[in-house]
């Protein structure tokens, strides 16, 4: 493998011969010359001797000249040839031989510098061997040919030595030159857009110096954006002689932005002018980028929000901690200038609020393991009203990092959110979250004092009225007024919680037994019973309480919280004011209370189902209309019955939703079947509480108009004991039904005592016979007298009849017999769902054996192809 530093070696040899040439030419003319023009007389014999010299020398001289410029280099022969030559030329002209001693003196000289002093030494002595035999044969001086012989021997030495030493320096030069990480450069003044580069140069940005001796190689490669002033700083430093140093990017031959430092030499000649420019370029791409990045890391632990300290330990006291560097963060948080800092020991630059957070930052610095600390306030910074979360860690070389997090704003955030978790916005009452809380904290107290404990929970009995009529409003105010009254009447040390809605709760933790609380309840009862100013209008108001006692009614605070709900339930079904949890009363009352609370998700999250049962008709053998009753598919329970939940969704309010849900699901129905051609009317059950609600029937109209719905198709049924609760109101609501042109039914009809007066004046279309006379009719002569006589009432009062809860073929034929109208019941079809009731009105064989048992019998489609009315 050649080298760099032989190439310049033999570039330079190349440079020395192309100058011996250009040198031997003139010598030749001068030889021609002197030969022409020397002071004797031209005798021909010169002429011819002159042209002699052209003839023979010029195409020697241009012979090795093309073998130079042809093959790049110069054979040894020369040397000899050269020698030769003169020789010859002195045995032609011997008067000569003086001048071609000289001639050959010069010949040496240059062989010595173009083949070094071995090959000069040999053709030298060729030529002073040949210059004898003349010196001899001619006669000549020999005094001429020692100082000739001794000249060469001279020459030949010193020129060929300074030679030989000056290649080995430049070789040497060379390799050092090569040996630079970097570029070497140089530009000749005459040639400005040409470099000449070190081959290195290839390892760096890839390109080859004969690349980078390119006319505008180096302008076509630095950056754009870098160019012109790279191009000025090096124009400037030309200009003024002085020496330059400067930083650009050029574009590598992999297309990579390499980072180079430049040093410019600037070399002037003797007048001052510039000669030469030299540089060494290096790549400092990756120090550079290590530059950016240690800059961001800088720029980052300079910006921080965070506090960040590196603590080192007092070399003169292993216990003390120094400053070692802080940035502007910490400079402000702890109110000292960053330089001041630095060196001062730690206790002294801040206070440590505890001995912990000393011997943790001290560990870290003697065990290499990070330390973490939480909610710190520091005595000195902010007058301790800051607080911080502490982190340590260790630093390369013994140190510690320290970064100080001010998380007073998250702190507090959270403490915000704690309190909106454990209380009620409206009336800032403990929730029942915190309820919990405090009865488990309070039951942990209570079993280590073998003390009691009470909890009293209450439940407004009006507040769904007050809603309803004086608006949200006055509801809240009304909430909120009692919560005051509460306040009052109640000692600090009893914890009053708003549970949600109108029911409250007060917790007694101080020994608090049945008697104390239900003295309590006494109290509460009294102050909530004189009436509330709300907006002009005096409320009065009543509360059911249901008292539980720690340990006697329930082990766990879940426990006590369903206890007292179940006695307050108690309270409020038996009309008392207070209740004690009895707990031998019945487990149902558990589920039914657990339901209650899920209940309101129920209808929310569609758990409820609509089943539907039809009703035949007893003279055409045909059905005509189906009555809706609502399931609750429960996730745990399975299918819940109505009358499980819908006294819960009375008593809690919660039936409003419910009857709309049922009444939406019933008309959506009633329109499928019209749409598929079947005319069945949807009874829907409403509950006394829907009575109230002046806004349930003009809802229905809307509902029927918006789905498109027939209101006939709708018909609603009350229970006759519920009619007689509130005549008045009921009679208005089915008024407006009837009005509608919806029909309304008096169900369970003969388990109320409805006077006959009334009857006769309520606007209903039909009774229905509560089935425990239909399925005691056949056995018992009263119940059948009871049947009879309610059919032939119904048809006095131009009602319809309906028996309920038929459940064989002997009860259905004597129904039939009696003249009632129509007759449900298992026998003929139990409660289905939607689409199986689809499907059975739409099978011809769903009523065959129900048909039979029919005096008259019937056949054909079990749904009438006309509408019933
Ligand atoms: P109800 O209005 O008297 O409904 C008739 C009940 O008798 C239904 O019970 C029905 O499944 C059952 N039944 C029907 N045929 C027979 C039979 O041949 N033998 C016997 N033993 N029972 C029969 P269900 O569905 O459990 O409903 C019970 C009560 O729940 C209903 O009595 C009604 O008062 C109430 N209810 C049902 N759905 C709703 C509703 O959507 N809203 C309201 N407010 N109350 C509903
Ligand atoms: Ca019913
Ligand atoms: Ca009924």
């Amino acid at each position: 493998m050649r080298g760099a530093s032989d190439d310049q070696v033999e570039a330079r040899q190349q440079r020395l011969w192309r100058l011996t040439m250009r040198a031997r030419y003139i010598g030749i003319l001068v030889l021609a010359a002197s030969t022409a023009f020397a002071p004797e007389e031209l005798t021909d014999e010169r002429w011819l001797a002159t042209v002699g010299v052209l003839a023979v020398v010029g195409p020697y001289n241009l012979a090795f000249d093309l073998v130079l410029r042809r093959r790049g280099t110069l054979w040894p022969i020369m040397a000899f040839t050269d020698q030769l030559l003169a020789v010859t030329f002195m045995a032609a002209f011997p008067e000569a031989y003086g001048g071609l001693l000289l001639v050959m003196v010069a010949l040496n000289a240059t062989s010595a510098v173009a083949f070094g002093s071995r090959v000069a030494a040999s053709s030298a002595l060729v030529g002073a061997v040949g210059a004898a035999g003349v010196v001899a044969i001619e006669s000549l001086d020999w005094g001429w040919y020692l100082v000739f012989v001794a000249t060469s021997a001279f020459v030949v030495h010193i020129v060929g030595t300074v030679s030989e030493t000056e290649t080995e320096l430049r070789k040497r030069h060379g390799e050092l030159l090569e040996g630079i990480d970097g570029i070497v450069w140089e530009q000749l003044t005459r040639r400005p857009s040409t470099l000449f580069v070190t081959g290195r140069a290839e390892d760096v940005l890839g390109y080859a110096p004969e690349d980078w001796a390119e006319p505008g190689f180096w302008r076509a490669h630095v950056h754009p954006e870098d160019v012109d002033a790279a191009a000025r700083t090096y124009r400037d430093g030309i200009r003024r002689g002085e020496h330059r140093e400067l930083e650009y990017r050029m574009i590598a031959a992999d297309g990579r932005i390499v980072h180079v430092q430049d040093r410019m030499r600037v070399e002037t000649d003797s007048a001052g002018k510039p000669a030469h420019v030299r540089g060494v370029m290096l790549d400092v791409t990756e120090a550079k980028e290590a530059q950016a990045r240690a800059r961001q890391y800088l720029n980052l632990v300079e910006r921080t929000s965070l506090a960040m300290l590196v603590l080192r330990i007092d070399p003169d006291d292993p216990e003390t901690l120094l400053v070692a560097a802080a940035n502007p963060e910490a400079a402000r948080v702890l109110g000292a200038g960053q330089d001041e800092l630095v060196g001062q020991a730690l206790d002294d630059a801040l206070e440590l609020p505890g001995e912990a957070v000393r011997s943790g930052l001290l560990e870290v610095a003697h065990t290499e393991r990070s330390f973490r600390a939480e909610d710190l306030r520091f005595p000195g910074v902010a007058g301790g009203r800051r607080v911080f979360s502490l982190y340590a860690f260790p630093l390369p070389g013994g140190s510690v990092g320290v970064s100080m997090d001010d998380v007073t704003e998250r702190t507090m955030a959270a403490e915000v959110l704690r309190r909106q978790a454990l209380h009620d916005p409206l009336t800032g009452l403990p929730n029942r979250a915190m309820l919990l809380e405090r009865l488990r904290s309070g039951i942990e107290a209570a079993d280590r004092s073998s003390s009691s404990l009470a909890l009293l929970v209450m439940d407004l009995n009006q507040f769904k009225d007050v809603n309803d009529a004086l608006g949200h409003d006055h509801g809240d105010r009304l909430l909120i007024e009692m919560s005051r009254r509460l306040q009052r009447v109640l000692r600090d040390a009893d914890t009053i919680v708003r549970l949600g809605g109108d029911e409250f709760a007060v917790l007694l933790t101080d020994d608090a037994d049945v008697d104390r609380a239900t003295k309590v309840a006494a109290t509460v009862h009294e102050s909530l019973e004189r009436p509330f100013q709300l907006g002009g209008i005096d409320v009065q108001t009543s509360v059911s309480l249901g008292v539980t006692v720690y340990p006697d009614h329930g082990g766990t605070a879940d426990q006590l919280v369903q206890h007292a709900d179940v006695a307050m339930y108690q309270a409020k079904r038996g009309g008392g004011a207070t209740c004690v949890y009895d707990p031998g009363s019945d487990q149902s009352s558990v589920r039914r209370l657990a339901l209650l609370g899920e209940l309101r998700r129920a209808i929310a999250e569609d758990q409820l189902e609509l089943h539907f049962q039809p009703s035949l008709d007893l003279r055409s053998g045909t059905v005509g209309s189906v009555e809706a009753l609502v399931r609750w598919r429960h996730p745990d329970h399975g299918m819940v019955p109505p009358i499980e939940f819908v006294e819960l969704a009375e008593i809690s309010g919660l039936i409003d939703e419910l009857t709309r849900w049922v009444v939406t699901a019933g008309v959506t129905q009633a329109h499928r079947w019209s749409e598929a051609g079947l005319a069945i009317r949807v009874a829907v059950n409403l509950s006394v509480r829907n009575l109230a609600d002046p806004e349930l029937v003009p809802w229905m109209g809307e509902l029927l108009r918006r789905d498109g719905v027939a209101p006939a198709l709708l018909k609603l049924e009350v229970t006759e004991s519920q009619l007689m609760d509130d005549p008045g109101v009921a009679m208005d609501v089915l008024a407006q039904l009837r009005g509608m042109g919806s029909s309304t039914s008096i169900d369970d009809f003969g388990t109320g005592y409805s006077s006959l007066a009334y009857l006769k004046h309520l606007p209903v279309d039909e009774l229905k016979i509560d089935r425990s006379f239909v399925a005691a009719m056949l056995e018992g002569r009263s119940d059948e007298v009871i049947v009879r006589s309610t059919i032939d009432l119904a048809h006095n009062l131009g009602l319809e009849v309906v028996a309920e809860g038929v459940e064989d073929g002997a009860t259905l034929r004597r129904l039939a017999e009696l003249g009632c109208d129509r007759a449900q019941g298992y026998f003929i079809a139990r409660p289905m769902p939607g689409e199986d009731c689809t499907a059975w009105l739409s099978s011809p064989t769903s009523l065959t054996e129900v048909r039979a048992s029919l005096p008259a019998g019937a056949d054909g489609p079990v749904v009438r192809a006309v509408p019933h009315h």
